[in-house]
């Protein structure tokens, strides 16, 4: 993927227009303005979190996705970036992290460590942070680069865009969390 080829212009939901006016529905309106104003908040501990790092500078710049407002409280983020190695001690603060952000909020899986343990199959490595928070996109690779990073963020926008604004009162989002034992 060539970042130069990426369009970053948000594109505007399905709808009717005429002259002066445009009409869609209220969910997605919701989804663009959501989807197009991520808060990061990096959970980093190992070697991936150096790929992100060059994600948010100039080259690749994520600014471009309406996400270059990092924060390191849970409570103003609203996608979570877990990228590194991930101690079974370190667990609980993840997840504690995760219950702090208010909803909606995303997560992402950056590299094998976050999503599978990676290459540490050892008796302290947590295997895959899907074990303790739900995850929507995992990105591979050890490490992945940038544009990989990129990518997963514009997979979880398509996500954000088409989410229904009910979605986190539904049954299912519920049953979900609760097979997290998360209230
Ligand atoms: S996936 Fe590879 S690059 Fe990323 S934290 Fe693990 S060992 Fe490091």
């Amino acid at each position: 993927m060539s970042d130069s080829k990426i369009n970053t212009n948000a594109e505007a939901p399905p709808g009717f227009a005429g002259e002066g006016f445009f009409a869609t529905k209220l969910s997605d309106v919701v989804g663009l303005a959501r989807a197009n104003s991520l808060w990061p908040l990096p959970f980093a501990t190992s070697c991936c979190g150096i790929e992100f790092m060059a994600t948010m500078a100039s080259h690749y710049d994520v600014a471009r996705f309406g996400s270059e407002r990092m924060s390191f409280s849970p409570r103003q983020a609203d996608m979570l970036l877990v990228m590194g190695t991930i101690a079974k001690k370190m667990a609980p603060i993840l997840r504690q992290v995760y219950e702090q952000m208010a909803e909606p909020r995303w997560v992402i899986s950056v590299g094998a460590c976050a999503c599978s343990g990676g290459i540490f199959d050892t008796y302290s490595v947590l295997q895959g942070i899907d074990k303790v928070i739900p995850v929507d996109v995992y990105v591979p690779g050890c490490p992945p680069r940038p544009e990989q990073i990129l990518d997963g963020i514009m997979r979880l926008q398509d996500m954000v865009k088409t989410e229904s604004v009910r979605r986190r009162s539904s049954p299912e989002y519920t049953e979900l969390l609760a097979s997290y034992n998360i209230k």
